[in-house]
Order: structure tokens, then C-alpha cells, then sequence
């Protein structure tokens, strides 16, 4: 007689075995980054300038380090590691510049393929994982679908679907890139679409979510010949991010008592 796992609401209780959300098979699943790991490191400069920067910041961003969900099996997390996070490892340690001094910053000589997808993918995971903060994000079953395909398939699309452009968010004096900021914020909508936006990277990334691309944004977007012209925000002029942080000092604040 095979052994049944125990069940509450319809959810199998043992979380690590379930269907892999990107194969689809029943698997033990692994302990899944929303964010590649190696962006959940800061310089130590750039952690101690932040900590002189505003007391009791750095502790929330601190909190979102482990934000980890059962979501895919070994050899999906091997895929999507060797095939998309290593390669943009790249255009994240060497492409995105120390310091900004102009209001933006165009970026050439982007490997496109597994870059899109990269970015792409984390998407994609913040929308499948349910835990906190990434409820945010929530593309629905259609969307979730159509980029579970993409990842799996190896296709990167073209610059109109999943239009994705970006933001450098920089220190406000010194004008380095806050490599070390995780976090999802609200959707908005523009011209009918829904525009979802991921910090990550030193850059605000933001995907429409959509069947038409944005018009008068195509000189900003991502694009197949590997160039990108990302918008440069100081985290105080950026207010989406300044509520998200105070929100999230505020949970914080609330879960301590
Ligand atoms: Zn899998």
C-alpha cells in the first residue's frame, strides 16, 4: 500500500514534495531564491555607507534575505542557474557601473538571451511564490503559463512581450547603485497595461505585463541587439521605493511589539 501524505485543505502538508512549478513533475523540491543569491550581496562599503545612511534601514532590508520558497526541483534549479544566472552574472558585476553621474546610463554588449531570461525568470518566480513579499506579484494563470514556457523553452521573445525596462537606484550622495536592495513593489497600471516593478540589482526592473507593448518607451526597453538605456533614480527621489522601505520598517517595527 503506497503511503499517502497527510493533507490539510487540499495542500499536501509535506511542502518539500510537490509538482515542480516549472517541470511540472512530482518531485522533492528544493528551497527555491526568489533572486539569485549572488545579488543578495552587497559590498561591505556599500552595507556600511547604507548603515550610516539611515538607522534601522539596513536591519529591514536585512530581513528579506532569506525569502525562500519549495518551488522548483534540482535539476529545474540547476537549468535556470547554469542557464540564465550565470551567464548575466556579467551585465550585473561588470555592465552596471560603480557610479552614475547623468540621469541615464546606456548599457551595450548584452549577452540578451540568457540576460531576458534571467530577468524574466525572477519574475516569473515572484509571481508562483506566494510568500512574503512577493504576493505583490501576481501575473495570473495565463501569464504565469506563457513564461513558465519561455523559461523552459529557452526563448527569450522579442523587446514586445514582457517589454522590460529599468531604473539604476542610486545612493543619494555618492551615487552608487544599491546592489544590495531586494524588493517587489506595488503593480500600477499606464495606458491600460499592468506594469510590474522588481527592485534588484542596483536597478528598479519593470515588465508590462500585456499583449501591446508601451508606446514612447521602445528607446528605454531591452533589446535582442543587447542594449538597454536604464533611467537613473537616487533612492529619495524614487518615492515607490521610499513607501515600500517604510512600510517594511513598519512591519518590522509591528512584528517586534
Ligand atoms: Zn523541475
Amino acid at each position: 500500500m503506497s503511503r499517502q501524505l497527510p493533507r490539510l485543505g487540499g495542500v499536501a502538508a509535506d511542502k518539500t514534495t510537490n509538482s515542480c512549478r516549472l517541470c511540472l513533475r512530482s518531485r522533492e523540491l528544493r528551497e527555491s531564491h526568489i533572486i539569485p543569491e549572488y545579488l543578495y550581496k552587497p559590498g561591505y562599503d556599500e552595507k556600511h555607507r547604507l548603515v550610516k545612511l539611515v538607522r534601522g534601514v539596513p536591519k529591514a532590508l536585512q530581513a528579506q534575505k532569506g525569502l525562500r520558497q519549495h518551488l522548483l526541483c534540482d535539476d529545474c534549479e540547476g537549468f535556470i542557474n547554469d542557464e540564465y544566472e550565470k551567464p548575466a552574472l556579467e551585465f550585473f558585476n561588470e555592465k552596471i557601473p560603480d557610479t552614475v553621474a547623468g540621469n541615464t546610463c546606456l548599457i551595450e554588449g548584452i549577452n540578451y538571451e540568457p540576460v531576458r531570461l534571467m530577468l524574466l525568470s525572477v519574475l516569473w518566480r515572484a509571481s508562483v511564490a506566494t510568500c512574503r513579499p512577493w504576493q505583490l506579484v501576481d501575473l495570473g494563470p495565463t501569464h504565469d503559463e506563457r513564461l513558465r514556457r519561455m523559461i523552459l523553452n529557452r526563448d527569450a521573445g522579442t523587446e514586445d512581450s514582457y517589454q522590460t525596462w529599468g531604473y539604476l537606484l542610486l545612493h543619494p550622495e555618492e551615487r552608487f547603485p544599491l546592489r544590495g536592495t531586494i524588493c517587489p513593489l506595488e503593480p500600477v497600471r499606464r495606458d491600460a497595461r499592468r506594469i510590474h516593478r522588481l527592485i534588484f540589482g542596483g536597478c528598479v526592473w519593470c515588465f508590462c505585463v500585456a499583449s501591446h507593448p508601451m508606446q514612447g518607451i521602445q528607446s528605454e526597453t531591452l533589446l535582442p541587439t543587447g542594449s538597454i538605456r536604464l533611467g537613473v533614480f537616487t533612492m529619495n527621489e524614487f518615492k515607490p521605493f521610499h513607501n515600500a522601505m517604510m512600510s517594511m520598517v513598519r512591519a518590522i517595527l509591528q512584528a517586534e511589539g
